[in-house]
């Protein structure tokens, strides 16, 4: 950031901007620092975006702006100017900064981007929050662009964390010009350091979650015109300290902005480095696209970050650099997300108390053709911690995700369903599962859940609770898991199926059929502990035996499949092969085993399944008709046509 982000305030003038949803977008970019022009600029310039109005303190930045943007948008030096000389600001300054240009811009009746977290101190905070809350147009959008979290630097730490790599230190060591000689940041210790705080903390937030308990310390030493600062602080989630260092020279030389240089000093990774914090690169653009698309009036663009949660890391902060103790109070606490993409437990509360009837999003796999208002997981996918064998994860991991995490620190779960690019929420919601008598289904692993409704956040665990009465969004789950283990595959067929057969398949650990009901063959395959197999890793299906491939025909991709599947009481098996068998043209229905389980709670089960290519043909209807008929209980997370 350079000194030319300092641009000048002045009283704000003129009037409000009369919401129109026929409005076009028109961006007041403000600022137009190091940052700015790499990034935003780029992109603006990209998405064709109407520029109205540039502002930065210097004649020369407005200019580099302008070439950038290849557009001959009007030039200020004055904030709230700019601010109203356009629909939407578009808002880069240096945080200590920011806070008054949002204010401009929300109380003129601007749509608003920020970057940062805008406010800067208690009062700048309460001041942003009641201008909001008496924003000039209901319609009036802001959006916070948090660039950082896709941050290589930041996904790759993410990682390390994921996968088990715990520490007792971890630094974060920058190097940034300091401010030029002469630059009002210059005498301001805690304003040169907010810019890159904010991201230390931010990051923080994403590996290891909110900060709710911290203690900081900060430091700086001058050595021959040199400074030195060290910020230390203490998350309650994380293994140690975490140090923030800065290096900086006299504000001379050119910048390095070498930032986000991780330093693990663990045990187990001892000295591993993470270099490379990428400022341009990891997503800025998309984020930026994403909210300008979202002011535009777009109600599937990502909402972005709520400003609120933006506060949250602007106390932590405050509170790094000694100005402030972390305490419960009303700038802490303010709600954490208002949106349709919540990153948390709280976020999820808050966004169905403002929309109960939103539709809770994992993968999306059953959702494509739904439109509608959504509340989506995406963001809350952290592998949270894995103590003895429970591992506790947010619900918007996907399974596949947990799978490398657990196989880090050599667990597993008992048994996968087959896709895994199911979410861990979505999988329990709708008790996906592989085909085991011996283990069960997803949901029969969860030994405590929390639960967002649109009135409560509910931990569930302990003995008595039942997965299968729990309603609502599943935000974090803790699942039982089995060490790492070794299985070796066998294959069997029949031509003639019955229950008897079947129940000599599913003995064994895993158990998988396909049964090609106009021919009458069978093939399955089976997965059984062995010492001298391979691991088990949910994928020991594939490649399928080649007795399995000749029953099917071309493959069909997951997006274009149909897939339905009924499970029956096992006292039921014979009956449902017998209903099969009389559908006309009935062609090849899987068959797969579960012990009494959330599925089909109180009695073991057969689950007969279709997967075909989309649309189905009519057999697939008359399978599922003859299956419900029986009592078949349709999987929640497939297609179902027979409203069972
Ligand atoms: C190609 C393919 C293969 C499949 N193979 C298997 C298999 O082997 N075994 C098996 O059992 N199933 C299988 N399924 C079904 C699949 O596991 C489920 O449909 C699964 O829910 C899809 O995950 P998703 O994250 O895309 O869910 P989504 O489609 O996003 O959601 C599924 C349902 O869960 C709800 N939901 C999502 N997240 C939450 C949450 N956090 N809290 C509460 N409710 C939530 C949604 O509202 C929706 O009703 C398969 C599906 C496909 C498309």
């Amino acid at each position: 950031m350079d000194s030319d982000d300092q641009t000048v305030h002045t009283v704000p003038p003129i009037g409000v901007h009369i919401s129109n949803d026929e409005t076009e977008l028109s961006v007041a970019l403000i600022g137009c620092g190091w940052y700015a022009l790499r990034t935003h600029c780029v992109t603006l310039s990209k998405a064709k975006t109407t520029i109205a109005a540039v502002c930065a303190r210097t004649e020369a930045s407005r200019q580099k702006a302008l070439a950038k943007l290849g557009t001959s948008a009007k030039e200020f030096a004055d904030v709230a100017f700019a601010i109203n000389a356009a629909s939407c600001a578009l808002v880069a300054l240096p945080a200590a900064v920011a806070g008054r240009a949002c204010l401009t811009s929300i109380q003129h009746g601007k749509d608003l981007i920020s970057e940062k977290p805008a406010a800067w101190s208690p009062q700048e905070a309460e001041d942003l929050r009641e201008a909001w809350n008496d924003r000039p147009r209901d319609d009036q959008r802001w959006r916070v662009l948090e660039n950082w979290a896709l941050k290589p630097g930041v996904l790759k730490v993410g990682e390390l964390l994921d996968a088990g790599h715990g520490s007792e230190k971890y630094e974060w060591r920058c190097k940034r010009r300091r401010a030029a000689k002469g630059d009002w940041r210059r005498e301001d210790k805690a304003a040169e350091l907010l810019d890159v705080l904010v991201h230390l903390v931010r990051a923080l937030r994403c590996w290891f979650g909110d900060c709710t308990v911290t203690s900081a310390s900060l430091r700086s030493y001058e050595f021959d015109k040199v400074r030195e600062v060290e910020c230390s602080l203490k998350h309650e989630n994380a293994g140690g300290f975490v140090v923030l260092e800065l290096f900086d020279g006299d504000g001379g030389e050119e910048s390095v902005f070498k930032c986000g240089d991780i330093t693990w000093d663990a045990h187990k990774v001892n000295g591993e480095k993470v270099d490379g914090d990428g400022w341009v690169a990891g997503g800025a653009r998309s984020t930026l696209m994403e909210a300008l698309k979202s002011c535009e009036g777009d109600a599937r663009a990502d909402p972005c970050t709520s400003w609120e949660e933006g506060m949250r890391d602007c106390a932590v902060c405050f509170a790094a650099l000694g100005m402030g103790d972390i305490h419960p109070g009303s700038f802490y606490e303010m709600p954490v997300v208002i949106g349709t993409v919540p990153r948390s437990p709280e976020g999820c509360v808050l966004s169905l108390k403002a929309h109960p009837s939103l539709i809770v999003v994992g993968g999306g796999a059953n959702l494509r053709q739904r439109t509608g208002e959504f509340l989506e997981t995406r963001l809350m996918a952290r592998v949270l911690k894995v103590e003895g064998n429970i591992v506790q994860v947010e619900a918007g991991c996907t399974l596949r995700r947990l799978r490398q995490a657990l196989m880090a620190r050599k667990l597993t779960l008992a048994s996968w369903p087959y896709y895994l690019d199911s979410t861990v929420g979505a999988a329990v919601a709708t008790k996906s599962h592989g085909s085991s008598v011996k283990y069960g289904t997803v949901a029969d692993f969860v030994v405590a859940c929390r639960v967002a409704t649109s009135t409560e956040d509910v931990w569930y665990d302990g003995e008595s609770f039942d997965i299968t009465a729990v309603k609502g969004v599943f935000t974090v789950v803790s699942l039982r898991c089995v060490p790492l283990f070794r299985v070796k595959r066998s294959v069997s067929t029949t031509d003639s199926l019955d229950a008897a057969w079947l129940r000599t398949i599913r003995e064994h650990d895993h158990a998988w059929v396909w049964w090609d009901a106009a021919t009458g063959r069978v093939a399955a395959m089976a997965l059984d502990a062995d010492a001298d197999g391979e691991i088990y890793d949910g994928r020991n299906w594939s490649p399928y035996a080649p007795e399995v491939t000749r029953l099917l025909g071309p493959p069909v991709a997951g997006e274009d499949c149909y897939t339905a599947q009924y499970a029956v009481p096992d006292a039921a098996a014979d009956a449902a092969v017998t209903a099969i068998k009389s559908v006309a043209g009935a062609g090849v229905v899987e068959v797969k085993f579960l012990p009494p389980s959330a599925m089909l709670p109180g009695a073991a089960a057969v689950c007969f399944n279709v997967y075909v290519a989309a649309p189905a043909p009519a057999w697939v209807l008359g399978v599922e008709r003859a299956l419900a008929a029986l009592g078949g209980v349709a999987h929640p997370g497939k297609c179902c046509a027979t409203d069972v």
